[in-house]
């Protein structure tokens, strides 16, 4: 799909393609070469309002009987046709995610098969819908029948990010080994980085034909809200992310091919100030679904609140993982090389003194590469120092304590090293640029801000060497970081990975929960009551046992605390977008009421 076409875009407005009102376009650049590779219309309110019409139109045409009103199975069958498109054009989307947020190819084409799957989900559910119709409330008195109706909540704004931070934002790993803890204060991420965890769990969960979760997956994130939307009865306004609408265009190029009725889906490009802020505040949008930062999602809490218009908010995150050393390495290994797995390699001290590299060979490797990815990717930010030598972390360390974490490090360094950074399109690739230079000056300024108070830049933390242009940071790693830094509280949205020590469970749970974030955690331990115990004690709303991040359709997704309220995918995605009604009758010849009929006085 060549770059040119995309330039003639316009907004999806009603089923047609229509310029914005005032003419305005964005720029798109392509962060790898930093090069304008087209542009993008510019919503503003005049649009909105025309979009706000046309799904209203479409929501009531026909008497709702043409979309809103008709069976599930009729819904269902236009969102199979879209994920047949989907999955029709799978190359040329993923090339033009890949050009317009960096993230290399590869894991692109992976997240069209899921936006695919989405919608094959949400086709299902939305069959299932009907069945689920009238459903009887048992009610205490014979004289009364009460059933329930289950209709689509209206218009619905669906506002969403460029970065999909899935738990994204910072990870604590607390890592323990018998007397010791240790804790990766993970910030995660953003960009590229995140990538390479989507790799191994897009692979994983592509056997189980699930869905997984990506990071910075722009059409994905738009699904995750579209899908549901149409599979309830809704009729939508989208309105992405101004620095990754491309693909976004194309699900509304595909919805015209499949000839979804007009206005069902509208969609609209634009700043936020200036399209996604008229969209929250409008007093015929029934609902709004938000995802991205908590900041936004305050503001359009607010704007909601005046015309006290729900809200779901999906908000940002600093999630902790909890690695204890007590899983068998034997096990660990199996399912690390099974599950194409995580991290328990990292709680087993003997692997973390080398043991097992020479005894168990290329496996042993490849946990140990899984180990390396995984914590890397969970980081998030980039710095923008020069890349420091590699110091060797356990040099000079007597304490076991000291050595163990040195090893550890030792060996995250040398497979950060490892990673391939290029261009998306080249072969191999495993980390791309970050999405913008807003993104990339924002990253470097914090990474500068750890170091001058205090933190240690162990590995990375510059632009590669071998990459003069683009929005390229190294991965990175660092130490010697206080729980007050910035880059231990705050997202940072970049490949940047903080290590911290502790010492006791107790002390791991705390830091765990030492946030204003509660979007997600991961345990990692055979001790199925400690697994139990932390998960119950993680403050988030979503937990993972002996794995990190995997992302099912089918469970729910979202936070609690400033990471939002409210819970995309599964079954609790369709209900966003659902008004419960209850419908209940008098089905007794008496007369019921408190006041006596005038003939019987
Ligand atoms: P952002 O808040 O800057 O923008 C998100 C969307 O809101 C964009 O479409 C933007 O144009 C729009 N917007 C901006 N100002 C607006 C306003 N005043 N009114 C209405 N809309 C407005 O977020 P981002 O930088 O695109 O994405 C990163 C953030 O998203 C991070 O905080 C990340 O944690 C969060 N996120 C959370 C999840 C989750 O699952 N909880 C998933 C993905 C991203």
């Amino acid at each position: 799909m060549a770059a040119a076409a995309i330039s003639n875009r316009q907004l999806f407005i009603d089923g047609e393609w229509r310029k914005p009102i005032l003419g305005k376009r964005i720029p798109v650049i392509n962060p790898a070469t930093e090069e304008s590779i087209g542009d993008i219309p510019a919503a503003t309110a005049e649009d909105v309002e025309l979009a706000v019409e046309a799904a209203r139109r479409a929501l009531t045409r026909n008497k709702g009987k043409d979309w809103s009103r008709a069976p599930g199975a009729v819904r269902a069958k236009y969102l199979r046709a879209i994920a047949a498109k989907i999955t029709e054009k799978k190359s040329d989307l993923a090339k033009l995610e890949s050009l317009d947020c960096g993230k290399p190819l590869d894991e692109a084409a992976w997240d069209m098969d899921d936006v695919a799957g989405c919608f094959e989900y949400y086709a299902d559910l939305a069959e299932a819908l009907d069945g689920k119709q009238r459903s009887q409330v048992s009610l205490p008195m014979e004289t009364f029948k009460c059933h329930i109706l289950r209709e689509p909540i209206g218009v619905v704004g669906l506002i969403t990010p460029w970065y999909l931070s899935e738990l994204l934002d910072t990870f604590s790993l607390v890592f323990d080994s018998h007397a010791w803890l240790m804790t990766l204060g993970i910030a995660t991420t953003v960009g590229n980085f995140c990538m390479l965890m989507s790799f191994w769990f897009t692979t994983f969960s592509h056997k189980l034909g699930v869905a997984c979760a990506n990071w910075n997956y722009p059409l994905l994130m738009a699904a995750w809200k579209v899908a549901p939307a149409l599979a309830a009865g809704c009729t939508a306004i989208l309105k992405p992310s101004e620095l990754s609408s491309m693909t976004c265009l194309e699900l509304a190029a595909v919805c015209e091919e499949v000839g979804i009725p007009a206005g069902v889906l509208n969609v609209l490009t634009g700043l936020g100030p200036e399209a996604g802020a008229p969209l929250a505040s409008h007093p015929h949008v029934d609902k709004i679904a938000f995802t991205g930062s908590t900041d936004t999602g305050r503001k359009i809490m607010t704007a909601a609140a005046q015309v006290v218009k729900p809200v779901t908010l999906e908000l940002g995150g600093k999630s902790p993982i909890i690695v204890f050393d007590d899983v068998e390495i034997d096990k660990a290994f199996a399912n690390i090389f099974w599950l194409n797995g995580d991290c328990w390699i990292i709680s087993n001290k003997k692997l973390l003194n080398g043991h097992f590299l020479g005894a168990f060979g290329q496996m042993v490797r490849s946990a140990v590469q899984h180990l390396a990815f995984w914590c890397i990717i969970d980081a998030c930010c980039l710095k923008l120092y020069m890349p420091r030598p590699f110091q060797d972390p356990i040099k000079d360390s007597d304490s076991t304590e000291e050595n163990i974490s040195g090893e550890f490090l030792r060996k995250l360094v040398i497979w950060a090293q490892n990673i391939k950074v290029s261009d998306p399109f080249e072969e191999g690739c495993r980390l791309g640029p970050v999405i913008s230079e807003g993104q990339y000056e924002k990253i470097k300024k914090i990474i500068s801000t750890a170091k001058s108070q205090g933190a240690t830049i162990l590995y990375g933390g510059g632009r590669p060497q071998h990459l003069g242009k683009g929005y390229f940071v190294e991965p990175t790693i660092i130490t010697d970081v206080e729980t007050s830094m910035q880059i231990w509280r705050e997202e940072v949205f970049g490949p940047v990975l903080c290590v911290k020590t502790f010492k006791t469970e107790e002390e791991a749970i705390e830091l765990a929960n030492d946030t204003h974030y509660g979007l997600g955690g991961a345990v990692i331990s055979k001790d199925p009551e400690r697994c139990n115990r932390i998960s119950e004690e993680i403050q988030a709303g979503i937990v993972w046992i002996n794995c990190s991040q995997p992302c099912f359709c089918q469970a729910p997704w979202g936070g609690n605390k400033r990471s939002g309220f409210g819970r995309e995918l599964g079954e609790w995605g369709l209900d966003n977008y659902l008004s419960i009604k209850q419908v209940t009758e008098y089905v007794s010849d008496d007369p019921w009421g408190w006041y006596q009929s005038p003939s019987k006085l």
